[in-house]
């Protein structure tokens, strides 16, 4: 029988990648949901081609325009926030959740109603709301599967494995372009040149968080609450060639790690296909032609990212949402060029000590509203700093 598949955020670079798969083997699926914003042309052509029960922009003022582009196809059409957890509530076996930022959250949880199976891609769900992410998934008997190249490596190389013979995880970073430039001309980068990663092709938002190590700073935050590993024993460590996505370290000194191309239809077949391995048209890599791994200690210095991820770590509860909504806000100012690159991390260091004023960072969020609350609180104080830093530039 067909499985039931929904892709939310299908328009982008993970979602692309997913619908690649899906498209080589189109009877092995039944497509219900696909959704994505504002390329109505491409999200019009995947529905048709995959023949999807259902298409969702998330902007009500496009809904006409793929009306039109899908008249005639039988496809249904919708548009909208609430639209986009309607669909969530549509029966599928898997679902795979690669909206950008806090906005995949709801869709995602509403997923985990069927006690199928949730590729996460959105590691803003588990930065932001992992306590309750994880509940939801064991209340319902759903399955969460990693799709961050370094968590999917993980997850791989804890195949078998006892949790408690895990010592430590390391997590691998590019470094991003800016890995050897000096400060100050890094406090001067354009948006272009955050953009251009030099291995991996995603979305423009996470191309300019792995240029910060923000990318980094929430994958270390998904690793602690997805592998619920305490935060001193989780690492990362640079790695300019990607080649090594994660290691497992055991107790008994072994180390395993994963290989692979910089190609992420990697991670999302793995968590497609789980738990069998099956065929991917993904590069195979040669060793000799690589030569050698080298690995490097972060700056911190250079990536204050990280070490406010680890403050974000020791204080728990909403600290995650905050982080996240004050980075998302910093960055939407970056990329309106109205804050330097490094102003992004200064506005998310104000965020987290203006919303610690009153000592609540580190009570947990009890509901998803509670998170939606601390992340529009959160965004609006970021709005502020990124308006004060703008004015004084
Ligand atoms: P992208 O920007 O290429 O695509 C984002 C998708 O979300 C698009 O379909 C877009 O239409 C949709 N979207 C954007 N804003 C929305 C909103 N407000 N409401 C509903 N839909 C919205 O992003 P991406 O690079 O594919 O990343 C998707 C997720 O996967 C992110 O959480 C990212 O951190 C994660 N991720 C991406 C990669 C990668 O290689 N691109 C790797 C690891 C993890
Ligand atoms: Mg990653």
């Amino acid at each position: 029988m067909a499985r039931r598949i929904s892709i939310f955020g299908s328009t982008g670079s993970i979602g692309q990648n997913t619908v690649d798969l899906i498209q080589r083997d189109p009877d092995a699926y039944d497509v219900v949901a696909l959704t994505g914003g504002a390329n109505i042309a491409l999200l019009a052509e995947q529905a048709r081609v995959l023949r999807a029960d259902i298409a969702i922009t998330a902007y009500d003022d496009r809904l006409e325009d793929l009306r039109a582009a899908l008249a005639g196809s039988g496809v249904e059409v919708a548009s909208g926030a609430q639209a986009l957890c309607d669909a969530a509530d549509r029966p599928a076996d898997w679902v795979m959740s690669a909206i950008v930022g806090a906005a995949g959250l709801y869709p995602g949880f509403a997923a985990l109603r069927h006690g199928g199976s949730l590729a996460l891609a959105n590691k803003e769900s588990l930065v932001t709301a992992g306590p309750l992410l994880l509940a939801e998934a064991r209340a319902h008997g759903a399955r969460i599967l990693p799709v961050d190249s370094e968590h999917s490596a993980v997850f791989q190389a804890l195949v078998g494995e006892d949790m408690d013979a895990v010592e430590r995880i390391v997590i691998t970073a590019s470094g991003g372009p800016f890995r050897d430039w000096p400060l100050e001309a890094i406090a001067k980068a354009t948006l272009a040149e955050a953009v251009a990663h030099p291995n991996w092709d995603m979305g423009q938002r996470i191309s300019i968080d792995s240029a910060s190590m923000f990318n980094k700073a929430l994958e270390l935050i998904e690793t602690r609450e997805f592998f619920g590993l305490d935060p001193a024993r989780i690492e990362a460590v640079v790695h300019p060639g990607s080649i090594v996505h994660a290691l497992v370290g055991f107790k008994d000194g072994a180390l395993m790690a994963h290989l692979g191309a910089p190609d992420m239809r990697h991670a999302i077949g793995y968590a497609l296909h789980w738990p069998e391995r099956r065929d991917l048209p993904v590069a195979r890599l040669d060793l000799a032609a690589i030569g050698s791994l080298s690995f490097e200690r972060p700056d911190e210095a250079r990536f204050p990212a990280l070490r406010l991820a680890r403050e974000v770590m020791a204080t728990g509860g909403r600290a995650g949402a905050v982080f996240n909504a004050a980075k998302e806000a910093a960055l939407d100012a970056f990329i309106a060029g109205q804050i330097g690159f490094l102003d992004m991390a200064a506005v998310v260091e104000a965020t987290l000590e203006g919303m610690d004023r009153d000592g609540s960072l580190s009570i947990p969020p009890q509901s998803l509203d509670c998170v939606a609350n601390v992340d529009h609180l959160a965004r609006d104080m970021a709005q502020r700093a990124a308006a004060d830093r703008a004015a004084r530039r």
